[in-house]
């Protein structure tokens, strides 16, 4: 409360914008994930690793866009890139060349040959279903358990409102995420555990018996909405093999860490191809962007023009000039080398402190993503997320990390994301931060 009465003092200038633009703007946010209690905390401008908030607050933004700015904020060589396009024209419902040479680029870095653009991560992964689909003739679709892989329908089920409904692990219910999303369309997702190979192939063999094998499974190879949960040894070559063995499109939904964890994401990472990948988030450096690949076989389906994949701004020259400028000037590999080492730092950092202080929890990292877990035993999937997280503690992070000058991702299923600009000072601050609250909890 202390703390939370702290931030609210800071931020009088974004109380008096909540109050003007919930007039016309529902809950005076653009997306619910925008939103807090008592207001939001609207944000005036960024740059590098800095942001500032409209009372003039300055933080080190560990947030960077839920990880779309892994480029930094105001990253030069992007807005040149910007820069150059526009007197050219921003829009044409064409094809343009740096969409050709975006696509050649990610198709090095994925190892799959065929690539679309969309707009966002759910569009990506709502497409992606809808190729699988029609590749497989199948409806049903399999997710992980506590999975986000964006708004749409399909997905939005079994990810958070089973926080006290979990138990059978082997035949988990599908309950929708909030209102709107008709029944049909929940019953044909199926959820499984994270880090449970057997029990997915269980549930698919139950599926095959009962007609209703699925089109897809769509998964992040490691998960990032439980903070950071890694996938165990092995987890993501066992559930390659099944899926192939059954027929079933894998799709690594990579809008999080494709381009983020190394320069072709998971699949580069762990090592384990997928038949389709999405990308989103920091595809596009700040401008909404998204992409599907896949292999020559499945994504036949988009050329014969079975599957329509369309979008009026799928790749909209800003973003694809973006993107260019992005993979070839920015995410270099001396960049993941960059990262690697902040990383490092921070997750070093973060663990002496909670060593220092014996706190229950850990730093977990990978790429230029991470969090601190507070927690009573090692998470592996959303049933232990749900058990051993501890909840005000985490909460409670989130508001010191506000006032001591950190943006971090709001809520306490998020992860910091590293941009290539961050400073060491920017890290050291942050394991300062953590210090602090570490030193005042044991007080
Ligand atoms: N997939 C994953 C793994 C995500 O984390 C998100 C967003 O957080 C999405 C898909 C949806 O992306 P978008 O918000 O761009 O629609």
């Amino acid at each position: 409360e202390e703390q939370s009465a702290l931030l609210n003092e800071r931020t009088g200038r974004s109380r008096e914008m909540y109050a003007q633009a919930s007039v016309h703007l529902s809950g005076g946010v653009a997306s619910s994930y925008q939103g807090r209690d008592p207001w939001p905390i609207y944000i005036d401008s960024g740059s590098g690793d800095r942001i500032t908030d409209v009372d003039g607050n300055e933080y080190y933004d560990f947030h960077n866009g839920f990880g779309s700015m892994v480029q930094g904020h105001a990253h030069p060589a992007i807005g040149d890139a910007l820069g150059k396009r526009y007197p050219l024209g921003t829009h044409f419902a064409a094809a343009t060349e740096d969409s050709i040479v975006v696509a050649d680029e990610l198709a090095r870095r994925w190892g799959l040959p065929k690539w679309r653009f969309t707009n966002s991560g759910s569009e990506s992964t709502m497409d992606a279903i809808r190729i699988a689909r029609a590749f497989t003739g199948r409806d049903t679709v399999m997710k992980i358990f506590g999975s986000y892989h964006g708004h749409h329908d399909t997905v939005m089920v079994s990810i958070g409102v089973e926080y006290d409904k979990i138990g059978d692990r082997e035949n988990l219910a599908s309950l929708p995420y909030g209102a709107g999303i008709p029944q049909a369309v929940v019953d044909m997702t199926i959820a499984v555990p994270f880090n449970d190979a057997p029990a997915m192939e269980r549930r698919i063999e139950r599926l095959a018996a009962e007609g209703r094998l699925p089109a897809c499974v769509i998964m992040e190879a490691a998960m990032m909405n439980l903070g950071v949960v890694l996938p165990e040894p092995g987890y993501l070559e066992a559930v390659r093999e099944i899926t192939a063995k059954h027929g079933i499109v894998l799709i690594f939904d990579e809008v999080k860490t494709g381009l983020t964890i190394a320069p072709g994401g998971a699949t580069e990472k762990f090592g384990v191809t997928p038949d389709l990948v999405t990308l989103a988030k920091a595809l596009g450096g700040g401008l909404p962007s998204g992409a599907i690949g896949g292999t020559e076989e499945v994504m036949a389906v988009v050329e014969s023009g079975k599957v329509y994949q369309v979008g009026t701004y799928n790749g909209n020259p800003l973003s694809m000039a973006a993107a260019r400028a992005s993979l070839f000037e920015v995410l270099t590999p001396a960049a993941y080398e960059r990262l690697a080492e902040l990383n490092d730092r921070i997750v070093n950092g973060c663990q002496a402190v909670i060593d220092k202080y014996d706190l229950p929890g850990y730093a977990v990292g990978i790429g230029s993503k991470g969090c601190v877990t507070f927690a009573t035993e090692k998470i592996v999937d959303y049933e232990t997320f749900k058990g051993a997280q501890d909840v005000p503690l985490s909460e409670l992070a989130w508001l010191w990390n506000m006032n001591h000058g950190i943006f971090m991702t709001p809520g306490r299923e998020e992860e910091w994301t590293m941009s290539v600009v961050h400073s060491d000072q920017a890290v050291d601050a942050y394991i300062a931060a953590f210090d602090s609250l570490a030193a005042a909890l044991t007080e």
